[in-house]
């Protein structure tokens, strides 16, 4: 089967449906797909978001996909100092991501976007020269989509990129390896309205064992480890969770996945295929969060797409590539550098920078403000 589009996008996680709903507000044809029978599910995701994105993305807070709020968070040091941030008022959610994704996707839906779940991406076609379109998959049916622009929203496994011609590969380094429990915690003490985040070189190596409440009991466990570590993640936070008796018999879901932190891709378009969130590696390289980085990627590539289909000069998609690495970009090279100087501290260090952050402005820290940071680690030394 033929299709004509404007624009298709491959990928109905975050960053697929947002510009798909951005673009159809704008009057332009869209098709999203996606290679899940049941869009958003399996989820792979701690599901933590900042409150603030959903204003900034115009994303409605439905109860249907929020399971708790959050009211700040606690660091622990690998001897357990305690750091903790915390508000009066919500900071942040834990979604339901299986609803969230697909809410989504009918939010895009309702804005005048296709929608085509169980429909795999396989190829490109190309024509004359050009890429033209993406070929297909749906329920074993062949299927030749065209259109102008091609949107590879396909995640951290992205092959849309690779087919078009951008070097997409990511070296083992700059992959964490993450795995992660929907479980039900007993006989372990936390608090369920903020996170908690446990670091350390036997914890979690480079990475943090999170607790993501989604109940007063019931949260969603996980960790984040190098990907060029020798031992696995899941081996890490079985162990963790032996050391703090906390039993795992109680396991709800079992999530695993990898999260790309640096390696930001530098081409973010080839000709008229345009590459956003995982797929682009727009993750934040400090705590792997990758949702708001997503939406903001999405919403300044669906600006550059309308511009370039509107003055009908594809040339102008580009302006995507330029205006996320003026900015975004930048910002996630810094928090990158901070990163890899904090992966070198030692135990010892961890225990005193946590310590010492303690006197820090939780409010600026919180905000990313780094200089915070390192005021406080020099007042402190
Ligand atoms: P995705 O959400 O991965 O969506 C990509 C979509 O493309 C998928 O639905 C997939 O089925 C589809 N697809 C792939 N290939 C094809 C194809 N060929 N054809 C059709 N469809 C295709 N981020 C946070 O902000 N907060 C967290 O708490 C958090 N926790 C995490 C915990 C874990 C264990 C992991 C692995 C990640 C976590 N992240 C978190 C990161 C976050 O999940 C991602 O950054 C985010 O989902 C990126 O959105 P995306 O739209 O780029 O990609």
């Amino acid at each position: 089967m033929e299709l004509h589009y404007d624009v298709v996008v491959v990928g109905a996680g975050i960053a697929g449906p947002i510009l798909s709903r951005n673009l159809a507000k704008k009057g332009y044809k869209v098709l999203m797909i996606d290679k899940k029978a049941e869009i958003g599910s399996p989820k792979r995701c701690g599901e933590g978001l900042g409150i603030a994105n959903f204003k900034k993305y115009d994303i409605p807070m439905d109860k249907r996909f929020i399971n708790r709020e959050i009211y700040g968070a606690a660091i622990y040091s690998p001897s357990g100092y305690k750091l903790e941030i915390r508000y009066d008022k919500v900071a942040g959610v834990i979604l339901e991501r299986k609803i969230f994704d697909k809410m989504l996707a009918y939010y895009a839906a309702k804005a005048g976007a296709d929608v085509m779940a169980k429909t795999e991406a396989v190829g490109l076609i190309r024509k004359e020269g050009r890429i033209a379109g993406v070929k297909a998959k749906h329920e074993g049916e062949s299927l030749e989509i065209y259109a102008d622009v091609i949107v590879a929203a396909d995640g951290v496994e992205s092959r849309v990129a690779r087919w078009a011609g951008i070097n997409s590969f990511l070296p083992p380094h700059e992959l964490d390896s993450a795995y992660e429990y929907e479980m039900i915690i007993e006989n372990f003490e936390f608090d369920p309205d903020i996170i908690h985040l446990y670091f350390g070189n036997e914890v979690a190596p480079r990475g943090y064992v999170w607790i993501f409440p989604k109940d007063e009991d019931r949260a969603n466990v996980g960790i984040g480890i190098n990907g060029d570590n020798p031992k696995t993640a899941k081996y890490y936070l079985e162990k963790w969770l032996k050391e703090n008796n906390i039993k795992g018999t109680k396991i709800l879901e079992v999530n695993v996945g990898g999260v790309p932190v640096g390696g930001f891709l530098k081409e973010l378009v080839k000709d008229n295929v345009v590459v956003v969130g995982d797929a682009a590696r727009q993750v934040n390289p400090m705590h792997g969060g990758g949702m708001a980085e997503a939406m903001e990627a999405a919403t300044i590539a669906s600006k550059w797409i309308d511009k370039a289909l509107s003055e009908e000069n594809l040339e102008l998609l580009k302006g995507y590539t330029d205006e996320w690495w003026a900015g975004e970009g930048q910002k996630l090279l810094r928090i990158l550098k901070v990163r890899q100087i904090s992966e070198k501290l030692s135990d010892d260090e961890l225990d005193v920078a946590v310590q010492a952050l303690s006197s820090a402005d939780a409010e600026k820290i919180a905000a990313g403000d780094y200089k915070e940071v390192f005021k406080a680690l020099i007042k402190n030394p």
